[in-house]
């Protein structure tokens, strides 16, 4: 028996994992992070082993989690979780600071940050678990965090392809034509039972009665860069 369903009912935050290398600096969106011990303080975070941020991590042994507030808009989520700091500069316009190690920050829609120092790596699959004991640690502004929770099912937000969660979406049960589609490109997933009321289309609206210049609402991707969830 295996229902990927299960692995929904883990609860997990939203951060922005940063690190640099050298003189340049990048940044992701990560969930897969959490406290391990108290004494030492010790958190760790899992990132996926092709992204620019897991070659920073590796490099300066130095990561910071940036915990984001509820409300933070999904224009900087989507900066920081489907692009590649390989194309753009992330930081470029993002309000952020500096920890002793001279690695950045966000202070955007921020709550609050951990620095850590790298005291071991353990390999996961696609993805290595950086082990870190915390060297700085404030609180930027009260707030409620985002949660992985939040962003997937009020928001109605998907994941990239390189999330530790994207190929476990949910499968509805039902007629053909209300099958889901996952966008090949970020992995949102088009619900037809939520429709894309931000975009006009209403709950019910089947996948092959969306417009034909209807656009994946998080990565803009078109309608054919889209396919059905097996
Ligand atoms: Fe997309």
């Amino acid at each position: 028996m295996f229902d990927p369903k299960a692995l929904h009912k883990i609860g997990y935050g939203l951060y922005i994992i940063t690190s640099k290398e050298g003189e340049k600096s990048n940044g992701q969106i990560a969930n897969a992070v959490m406290q391990i011990s108290a004494q030492p303080v010790i958190i760790t975070v899992g990132i996926h082993k092709q992204n620019l941020t897991h070659e920073y991590i590796t490099s300066s042994g130095h990561f910071v989690i940036t915990v984001l507030e509820q409300e933070t808009p999904f224009s900087l989520i989507q900066r920081f979780g489907f692009n590649s700091g390989r194309d753009i500069d992330k930081l470029a316009g993002v309000g952020h600071g500096w920890t002793g190690e001279q690695v950045p920050y966000i202070t955007d829609h921020s709550l609050a940050y951990l620095a850590a120092t790298i005291i071991q790596k353990v390999d996961a699959g696609t993805h290595t678990l950086f082990l870190g004991e915390v060297t700085e640690a404030l609180i930027l502004k009260e707030g409620a965090p985002m949660t992985y929770d939040y962003y997937h099912r009020v928001l109605k937000r998907g994941v990239p392809s390189t999330a530790p969660t994207f190929q476990f979406t949910e499968k509805k049960k039902g007629g053909q034509s209300m099958e889901k589609y996952i966008c090949t490109v970020c992995g949102y997933v088009y619900d037809p039972e939520d429709g894309d009321p931000n975009n006009n289309i209403s709950p019910g609206t089947p996948f092959s009665e969306l417009p034909a210049d209807w656009k994946c609402p998080v990565c803009g991707a078109s309608k054919d860069k889209f396919e059905k969830e097996s």
